[in-house]
């Protein structure tokens, strides 16, 4: 029976090597011959993806040591520079199986090798120097739109407030002039009723005094023609 071989299961020396090795060998891995012929004291640094923050790191091996790279000359393994060196104690990050780890190193660079070393976290640092100085504009755009629109709210407020007091104070007047006015037509209303009980009251008492002279007068005739039939 031929059975296919799955190219995704073969095991490479790569795979191998990801799945064993250790930066830092813990006590079953660090006798190993391979470990033994590390010098830990200095590490060596691969440079070229440092604008993306990727560093790779290798501890010295014996001809690193005769040649004093890392040491008289600069750690960058593509660096032969030997000039202004300088030696950095670095927190270098890094996953292992599939676990995240931390190791302190220590590694000699020259000036411009240095540089590309702290540009990935100076870019970092002012990304978010930048993005803090956003956040801090933003929030204070937003707290004036805010005091803005409490502003406008408040100065509506004000306006309805008025306008219901003059409103208030219109209907309130209104009725005032209501109130007097009623007041002045009852005031007629009763003069005017004096008035025609006093023009009553004369034209009785005018009635009354002419009922009076007339009765007098036929009073007085009768007693003349009475006087004229006795002679
Ligand atoms: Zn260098």
């Amino acid at each position: 029976m031929n059975s296919e071989i799955d190219p995704n299961k073969v095991v490479t020396d790569y795979d191998l090597l990801k799945r064993n090795y250790q930066f830092i060998p813990d006590s079953k891995n660090a006798d190993t011959e391979y470990q033994k012929k590390l010098f830990r004291d200095y590490a060596l640094v691969d440079l070229r993806h440092y604008d993306k923050g990727k560093l790779g790191v290798r501890w010295r091996v014996r001809n690193d040591v005769l040649n004093s790279k890392g040491e008289r000359v600069c750690g960058n393994v593509h660096c032969q520079n030997c000039f202004n060196l300088k030696t950095y104690e670095v927190n270098f990050e890094y996953k292992e199986q599939e676990t995240k780890k931390n190791a302190l190193i220590k590694v000699t660079l020259c000036k411009p090798c240095s540089q590309k070393l702290k540009f990935y976290h100076q870019q970092k640092r002012k990304r978010r120097e930048e993005k803090k100085q956003l956040n801090l504009q933003q929030s204070q755009q937003i707290l004036t739109q805010k005091l803005l629109i409490d502003n406008l709210i408040k100065s509506d407020k004000k306006k309805q407030k008025k306008k219901k007091k003059s409103k208030r104070k219109h209907k309130k007047s209104k009725e005032k002039e209501k109130e007097k006015e009623k007041r002045r037509r009852k005031k007629k209303r009763k003069k005017d009723k004096k008035k025609k009980r006093k023009e009553e009251f004369e034209k009785a008492k005018l009635q009354f005094k002419e009922k009076k002279v007339s009765s007098r007068k036929r009073k007085n005739y009768e007693q003349q023609t009475k006087h004229e039939d006795e002679n």
